[in-house]
């Protein structure tokens, strides 16, 4: 595989990212896109803008009691983008997911939009036949084309389901989209409801039968309320708190991830920085998660 022009050499790095990938267990790679966000635009800043957040994070974690500092990952900066139609750049997104699983590594994408992760599910899927999909987001973004474009982080994880065909997806905590999503997601069913404060027995019954599937999360952060994370190109009133996060984490202890992305951060539209920080600590609990399974 030529690596030549795969990341960009230049930028921030992830808080504690080793220096060479060697005796590493997670691979970090950032997206710079955001071609196809309709509201409003700013999500490519979303890397480099959690790497410099992930700076005033403590590498410890009380809820997990695991620290950081415990924990081999390698930052390879972001997917260099020659071109910047949708669909080369999730060309390149699958080329980076499939050099990090070449590595052995575990892949942790950071966005960008949403309409990314169809690359990294189309490497992941090669190595592992029976992936299920957790989602956690505002939106069911299970259009089959908006805006004249299949490839729309509104279609993504439609696009998703088209690769990973009969495999289980699981969409958490979804509140909006067309009538058509809603009866997509209920005839599959595959909308796990969940509200502030909910203890998570319902997730942890619907996961149960596939206790010994390889799980990819992917976590676009308008499915936090917009008083938490105002800083996403399309907010979405009525959405979950930080403690819910650490609900869904913690349930997921007892599955396998191996692997995620974190989406949707827009980080100029929040002055205040508080959602890139947010952001920074989601990627510190999904470098935790990943690295235990
Ligand atoms: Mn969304
Ligand atoms: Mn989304």
């Amino acid at each position: 595989m030529n690596t030549d022009n795969l990341f960009e050499k230049e930028g921030p790095i992830y808080l504690g990212s080793q220096l060479k990938k060697k005796n590493c267990s997670i691979g970090i790679v950032g997206v710079n896109y955001d071609g196809t966000t309709c509201y409003k635009p700013g999500t490519r800043f979303g890397p480099n803008a959690i790497r410099l957040a992930s700076q005033c994070l403590e590498t410890f974690c009380p809820k997990s009691g695991k620290d950081l500092d415990e924990i081999k990952y390698f930052d390879f900066g972001s997917v260099f983008l020659d071109h910047r139609d949708t669909i080369s750049v999730i060309d390149k997104v699958k080329l980076a997911t499939q050099y990090i699983l070449i590595n052995n590594l575990k892949p942790l994408i950071l966005g960008g939009e949403h309409s990314i992760t169809s690359g990294s599910i189309q490497a992941l899927v090669d190595k592992y036949p029976n992936l299920i999909l957790i989602q956690l987001d505002a939106h069911a973004d299970l259009r089959n084309s908006y805006q004249n474009n299949r490839f729309s982080h509104a279609c993504t994880i439609q696009r998703c389901t088209d690769i990973l065909r009969d495999n289980k997806v699981f969409q958490i905590g979804i509140r909006s989209g067309t009538k058509e999503e809603f009866e997509i997601m209920n005839k599959r069913d595959q909308l796990i409801e969940f509200n502030p404060g909910d203890n998570g027995m319902l997730l942890k019954q619907k996961l149960e039968p596939f206790k010994d599937f390889p799980i990819y999360l992917t976590i676009d952060l308008d499915w936090f309320d917009p008083s938490m994370v105002p800083g996403t190109g399309t907010p979405e009133p009525g959405g979950l708190f930080w403690h819910d996060f650490e609900t869904i984490i913690k349930k997921l202890d007892d599955f396998k991830v191996i692997g995620g992305d974190i989406v949707e951060l827009s980080p100029d539209i929040d002055p205040s920085g508080v959602s890139s920080i947010v952001a920074a600590k989601v990627a510190r609990s999904l470098i935790i998660t990943l690295d235990k399974n």
